[in-house]
């Protein structure tokens, strides 16, 4: 029994095809040589952002495709049905919508373009060595010089830390005011004073480089603030919905993917004189996910819906997100389980999957944080 979807038009089932072809063709050959170099290569981005790739949900003046979030989330399923991690999402679907949104006229002109083309890669520095949980926390600071902002301070676990060019950073500009004394700096990673730390050895997501950033009296233009000087935070706190709720979207596919392949594995293993998926155990275990992974996609397709109609709020993202991710994870554990010894191999998917979804409990905001966010409306 399949769940019927109907969140999705023409243009984006169309859309799907593209981007499986893409993926397909583009990626899942290189993979292997990106988790080797920790990092995917500058010309996929270039070949993704001439396909329309990039950005897809961003206006076409600025070079975007001109799509809705269905495009975009067409992308994160497609990502996870593949086998792929590659940050394009957060790219085209959490750091640029920022500019869209906050930008000037002006700022939107000078960045977008290249970005929709692939040729500026973006990524956003929130956490701090510090700490990650208490964005209100953070230590960075930008003091205003002039016609300019210094920064100082350094951030931890960036995505697309060693390959981007432009990174969105959260700093403090009235170190008292707490929340109210955050806001978002543009700062191009060819300025003076920016340093790239070491590329960090991650437990899974092999393909994606993820860095540390120094800030040593980096000087920007005052230009490069988004939206309004200490109004940082809440601009995160409504952005933050979206970047929640793509991994939701990636998590019901994947469970959907894993599950398909587990049930292909199972029947065809055999053990004491019969198939692994013979055994009630198996079914059982099958069974219970199955069930999960269609409760799953139920929840994501609405959300989904409602997401292109008005927006998530901060805490339906929180309830996508935390349910999904923590459904997940149960469920690759068990199917890991059904595979024995070749579930711990990297070779087998379910294995790159326990590797690679692990941290989505953990990134865009822990789940205890998210509970958090949901407590508070109880
Ligand atoms: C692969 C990867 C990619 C990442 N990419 C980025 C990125 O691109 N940009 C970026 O800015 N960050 C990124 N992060 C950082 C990520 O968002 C943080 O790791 C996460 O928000 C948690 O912060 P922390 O690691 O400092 O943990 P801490 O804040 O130190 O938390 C430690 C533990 O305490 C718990 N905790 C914290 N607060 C509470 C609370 N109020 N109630 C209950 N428990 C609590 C946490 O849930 C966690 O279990 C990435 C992380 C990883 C691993």
């Amino acid at each position: 029994m399949e769940v019927i979807r109907n969140v999705y038009r023409e243009d984006h089932e169309q859309f799907r095809t593209t981007v499986r072809r893409f993926l397909e063709k583009e990626c899942v050959p290189h993979q292997e040589q990106w988790r080797a170099d920790g990092m995917v290569d500058r010309e996929t981005w270039l070949k993704a952002g001439r396909e329309g790739l990039l950005c897809t949900a961003l206006p076409e003046e600025y070079g975007g495709g001109g799509g809705d979030f269905g495009h975009a989330a067409i992308i994160a399923e497609e990502m996870a049905y593949a086998g792929c991690s590659i940050s394009f999402g957060l790219h085209s679907d959490i750091v640029a919508p920022y500019i869209a949104r906050l930008g000037t006229e002006e700022q939107k002109q000078r960045w977008l373009p290249k970005i929709c083309l692939g040729e500026t890669i973006l990524a956003v520095a929130i956490t701090e060595p510090g700490g990650g949980s208490d964005v209100k926390a953070c230590r960075t600071t930008a003091v205003r010089d002039g016609d300019e902002w210094v920064i100082n301070g350094s951030k931890t676990f960036i995505s697309n830390g060693f390959v981007s060019d432009l990174v969105m950073v959260v700093c403090k500009t009235d170190a008292a005011a707490g929340a109210k004394g955050i806001s978002l700096i543009m700062v191009e990673t060819s300025s003076e004073g920016f340093r790239r730390g070491r590329k960090l050895q991650k437990v899974g997501m092999h393909s994606q480089d993820t860095a540390e950033l120094f800030f040593d009296n980096v000087r920007v233009p005052v230009s490069n603030l988004l939206g309004e000087e200490n109004r940082g935070f809440g601009y995160l706190m409504h952005d933050l919905a979206q970047e929640r709720f793509i991994i939701a979207v990636a998590a019901a596919t994947k469970l959907e993917r894993m599950l398909e392949q587990t049930i292909g594995y199972v029947k065809d293993r055999k053990a004491f004189g019969q198939t692994v998926w013979e055994f009630q155990n198996t079914k059982f275990k099958l069974a219970d996910i199955k069930a999960q992974s269609v409760a799953l996609r139920t929840m994501v397709d609405y959300y989904l819906k409602t997401h292109m109609t008005r927006g998530l709020s901060g805490e339906e993202a929180a309830i996508a997100k935390l349910h999904a991710t923590e459904v997940l994870w149960k469920g690759i554990d068990d199917m890991v389980q059904l595979h024995g010894g070749y579930g711990y191999m990297l070779e087998y998917p379910i294995a790159r999957a326990f590797v690679d979804m692990r941290v989505a409990r953990i990134y865009a905001g822990s789940n205890e944080v998210m509970r958090e966010i949901i407590s508070r409306k109880l």
